[in-house]
């Protein structure tokens, strides 16, 4: 669903030149549950801005469901994200003062419909995520979880295939993060795709696989936990070898 070949994207600030990428490689397949880990400053947010076609790479080539959106043009890049991609980040980003069902229902305003069809939509996506009983609410009558989830309702009202993530439990309790982990495990098996940047080890251990990128570049592109270790361990452990052991492994992401 994602193919990812030599990635790059500079920033320039004044004098300084940040290469937040540099030649990043990344496959995803569609149906994955993928956690990304890594440092700070390691370029996370910047692979999910041109993952999630909010922006573009310097160079480097992107497929996203086979076509070619390397290099669109802004409103290229707004019809994708309607179409496929549902954002939810570590602040939820709400509108204050507005309830839950107008916020969710805000990204279909430019998808053609009817206001009734809108806000039906809307409160279907609202009962997914668990909130059906609070339509009404305004942000600040609700809890920091229950924030998240209207956040993640307004990811899924557009019935994106990718869902992409970035720290969407760094604001939360360690309890609540676990029930907004719970309700991507659900969407993952109703068939969305599921990608979480995260610090978290945690939800390192949820998904299906975890990526570790270091300084603008993957440098363990993990194996999927349901079909068991990547191959190259598998010819070792035949060998008479030690598997070699991943990061993911030290944080509980590989099971054992
Ligand atoms: P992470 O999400 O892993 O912390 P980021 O992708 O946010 O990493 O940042 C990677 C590097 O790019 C950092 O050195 C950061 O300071 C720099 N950077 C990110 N966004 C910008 C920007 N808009 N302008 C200038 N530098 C940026
Ligand atoms: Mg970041």
């Amino acid at each position: 669903m994602i193919t990812m070949r030599n990635i790059t994207k500079t920033y320039h600030m004044g004098e300084n030149v940040v290469h937040a990428l540099r030649g990043l490689d990344l496959d995803v397949k569609e149906g994955e549950f993928l956690a990304i880990m890594g440092p700070s400053g390691s370029g996370k947010s910047t692979l999910m801005n041109i993952l999630g076609c909010l922006d573009t790479p310097d160079s480097g080539t992107y497929l996203l469901g086979g076509e070619d959106v390397s290099q669109l043009t802004d409103d290229d890049q707004a019809r994708i994200r309607g179409r496929r991609v549902g954002f939810v980040f570590q602040q939820f980003n709400l509108l204050p003062r507005t309830p839950a069902l107008k916020q969710v229902a805000l990204p279909l305003m430019y998808a053609g419909l009817s206001r009734e069809e809108r806000l039906k939509r809307a409160r279907e996506a609202l009962e997914r995520v668990g909130l059906g009983d609070r339509a009404d609410h305004r942000p600040d009558e609700l809890s920091g979880g229950q924030q998240q989830r209207v956040a993640i309702a307004r990811a899924l009202v557009n019935e994106p295939n990718i869902i992409l993530a970035d720290e969407p439990t760094g604001a939360l309790d360690t309890h609540t993060g676990e029930e907004i982990l719970n309700l991507f495990e659900k969407l993952n098996r109703q068939g969305i795709t599921v990608i979480v940047i995260t610090h978290d080890p945690d939800v390192g251990a949820r998904a299906g696989r975890t990526v570790w990128i270091r300084d603008g570049l993957v440098v363990d592109h993990g194996h999927d936990a349901h079909r068991g270790p990547a191959s190259h361990s598998q010819a070792a452990v035949k060998n008479g070898h030690t598997a070699t052991v991943a990061p993911a492994a030290a944080t509980g992401g590989t099971p054992s």
